[in-house]
């Protein structure tokens, strides 16, 4: 009797394999990019606000749990795409130098971050009805005040509702590789700098006209104190069409007050 499989499965089973490897190597970026950056920034927490997380350990490793389950949950779409793109062609993904007018690159920078921003806004708006809040949500909003490690601190249920938003907008909209990577370097900043406790922008900025659109800790630690409003994750945009904008909080600015 022969032992070897059909010929038809073997190239379907290196494939598996091949897709198995891309999901453990992205799984493993992500983690590396959740511990480098909340880290980085918890560091600069104890510089700059020494005490700000006193007394929240336990929070701390709460939300260091749910981020860690979370990078798995991103790394899986996240690896299958990246083997679709290197071994089969898959995505609008383009590496190189011309593929792309120099015009487009800023301009699906905007379409990406619009697009992750609408469908953030109104999922994470729908994570506050109160069955969903209940069931997902409400992992979340268990960071009281959140930290920098938080960025990622969500049930796997709502982990899944933002895992897929990236890899299904690379099928759709020409990028060039670097511009993905920036936008993903917004997303991560963005997430951990927004539940940090202090604002890392200068006043002039959270407070003038830049800050009227974009989203800052500021604007997203307001929703943490309120659980309503404030929705967005970039931009002001939605939460000022839909009349759910509640304003900014008063966080400590980037040096704390003289004493
Ligand atoms: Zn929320
Ligand atoms: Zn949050």
């Amino acid at each position: 009797m022969p032992t070897t499989a059909p010929p038809a499965l073997v190239p379907l089973a290196s494939a598996l394999v091949a897709i198995a490897g891309a999901v453990i190597v992205m799984t493993g970026i992500i983690v590396l990019r959740y511990l480098l950056t909340s880290g980085g920034f918890a560091w600069a927490t104890r510089r700059r606000h020494r005490g700000l997380y006193a007394g929240q350990g336990g929070q701390i490793r709460k939300e260091i749990g749910w981020s860690l389950i979370s990078c798995v949950i991103y790394g899986v779409p996240a690896g299958v795409v990246a083997w679709g793109w290197h071994a089969r062609g898959w995505t609008r993904i383009t590496a190189a130098p011309h593929a792309l007018p120099l015009w487009w690159h800023p301009v699906s920078l905007l379409l990406f971050l619009l697009l992750h921003d609408t469908w953030f806004y109104w999922t994470h708006r729908a994570l506050h009805s109160p069955s969903l809040f209940s069931r997902f949500h409400a992992v979340h909003h268990a960071s009281r005040p959140p930290t920098a490690w938080a960025a990622m601190s969500f049930h796997p249920g709502e982990a899944l509702s933002g895992a897929f938003v990236i890899p299904a907008l690379v099928f759709v909209i020409p990028v060039h590789v670097a511009v993905l990577g920036l936008v993903l370097a917004i997303m991560t900043v963005m997430g951990v700098a927004n539940h940090m406790g202090w604002e890392m922008f200068p006043r002039w900025l959270v407070r003038g006209r830049a800050g009227a659109m974009l989203i800052t800790a500021s604007h997203h630690q307001r929703h943490h104190q309120l659980y309503a409003g404030n929705y967005g994750l970039y931009f002001r945009l939605w939460d000022r069409v839909c009349g759910t904008d509640r304003g900014l909080g008063n966080l400590l600015m980037i040096n704390p007050p003289r004493s």
